[in-house]
Parts: structure tokens; C-alpha cells; sequence
């Protein structure tokens, strides 16, 4: 979910070896975007997987007649709805695990409400405010923050929000945006369980320094229903609180 006046609130959330195989290769196959400036990446093993998984059905509902005869929101609308198709395989893979889920359809249901909410997903449907999209044309990775909550599907369990929201925030900057850590020298860090960006920034920040698939990690053991107090220790060697710390010093001037 993404609502930037409710960030502190808005909490919502094979074999081993193939799957390993798959996230091996996926890590290295960058995102497919209709953007002009971020050429398919055409890396052998992500056109496998992409070939190997069923994409879902996309399609788009305007709530609204006026909105759907909005010639710029239309457009907007399919291609989103392209880029996600593009991409839905891509991260699917990332994210794979025993218990994933693969919906045969995905609902993308464009509404329009005056309360400065941008997007959220649920039931296999994701939901974009026209009213946002309106000023934000150019805000293409927002929907797929979104595409990752279907694809996350975390069911029970010990399941953080700050988790949920960081590790679809990592999918969107880090891997779709292909934004670097650099890209956000200066900003506020927040804290690790501040959620989307700042948990974000902190997961990329592990990925590079601790464990490289820390991310489809997680996300594992959050489906899996195995994440627990000494998951990221387990995988970071170190309890979150060091991780944070080594973090923030690693952001201090001169490091
Ligand atoms: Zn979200």
C-alpha cells in the first residue's frame, strides 16, 4: 500500500535446487520496461525463466466513464498494464518458493478519490488512483511496488510489515528503477523498520554487503512462514540492531 500521509500506519501488507537456480539467474537478469531508457535486459537465463512462467491475465477497469475517455490516463494505464506483464515473470522468479502463489488473473481497477492515496493491492486486484496518476505521469514504478504485494502473498506467520513493504520498495527502486544507494546519499535513513524507501535502501545495503540474495531470502522465509526473530542474524550474521549500526556507519561522511 502506498499512502504517503499514513506511512507509519499503512502497514498492510519445485525443488530447492531449481528454485535456486531460478533466483541465481534472476538476480542477474535485469527488469524488461517499456521505458525507452531501460532496454529489456536479453541476459539467456532470464528469457528462460521468463518463457518457463504463465503470465497472468492483465486487465484494466476504470471506475469511472470520464476517466477511461482521459486519452493521457488510458495510455498510462496500458502501459502499465504492458510493463507489468513484462515484468510480472521477472520478479516472480525472484520471489519464488514452495508455497508461492500464481494468480490466473490480475485485475488492474483505476478509481478516483480526493484523499491523497496513490495505490494499494488486495485480492488479486491492484488499485491506482487516477488522481494521483493525473499528476504523476511519469511515476511508472509505482505499480510495480504494487505487482510485488500480489506476488508476495505472505499468509500468516511472523510476517513484519516493514519487511513487506521494504522488500517491494527494494524490487521497484533497486532492481526495476535500477537506482543505487548512491542515488539517495544525504537522505534521511529513517530507521530499519521504517518500511518502504529507508528499509529498502537498508535490505540493498545488506544484499551488497552481508548476503547477496538476502532479499529472496526473506521473502522466502516470510511465505514460508519461517521467519523469526534470528532470520536476518541467520543470514547476516549479525542481530539487526549491529546490521543497523554497521548501516548508518557505512553513511557517515568519510566512510
Ligand atoms: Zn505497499
Amino acid at each position: 500500500m502506498l499512502n504517503p500521509s499514513k506511512l507509519q500506519a499503512a502497514w498492510h501488507c519445485v525443488l530447492a535446487t531449481t528454485l535456486l537456480m531460478l533466483i541465481a539467474a534472476l538476480l542477474q537478469a535485469g527488469p524488461a520496461s517499456a521505458a525507452e531508457n531501460q532496454p529489456m535486459d536479453t541476459h539467456s537465463s532470464g528469457a528462460e525463466i521468463h518463457s518457463a512462467i504463465t503470465v497472468p491475465a492483465l486487465s484494466i477497469n476504470f471506475e469511472q466513464a470520464a476517466d477511461k475517455e482521459n486519452s493521457a490516463l488510458s495510455a498510462w494505464a496500458e502501459r502499465t498494464r504492458l510493463d507489468l506483464e513484462a515484468n510480472y515473470p521477472l520478479i516472480y522468479a525472484q520471489l519464488v518458493s514452495p508455497r508461492a502463489a500464481h494468480p490466473e488473473s490480475i485485475e488492474l481497477v483505476f478509481y478516483r478519490r480526493e484523499d491523497g492515496s496513490i495505490a494499494y493491492a488486495a485480492g488479486g486486484r491492484i488499485h491506482i488512483n487516477c488522481d494521483y496518476v493525473e499528476d504523476h505521469l511519469d511515476d511508472i514504478g509505482m505499480p510495480i511496488h504494487e505487482l510485488v504485494h500480489i506476488i508476495q502473498a505472505y499468509s500468516g506467520g511472523d510476517c513484519p510489515g516493514w519487511l513487506t513493504e521494504g522488500i517491494a520498495d527494494w524490487v521497484r527502486y533497486f532492481w526495476y528503477e535500477k537506482k543505487t544507494l548512491a542515488d539517495y546519499a544525504g537522505h534521511d535513513p529513517g530507521n530499519y523498520d521504517s518500511g518502504y524507501g529507508q528499509s529498502a535502501r537498508f535490505l540493498e545495503w545488506l544484499r551488497l554487503n552481508r548476503n547477496p540474495q538476502i532479499v529472496p531470502l526473506l521473502n522466502s522465509a516470510l511465505r514460508e512462514q519461517s521467519y523469526g526473530p534470528d532470520t536476518i542474524k541467520s543470514l547476516c550474521g549479525a542481530d539487526v540492531e549491529t546490521l543497523w549500526k554497521d548501516y548508518l556507519d557505512s553513511l557517515a561522511p568519510g566512510a
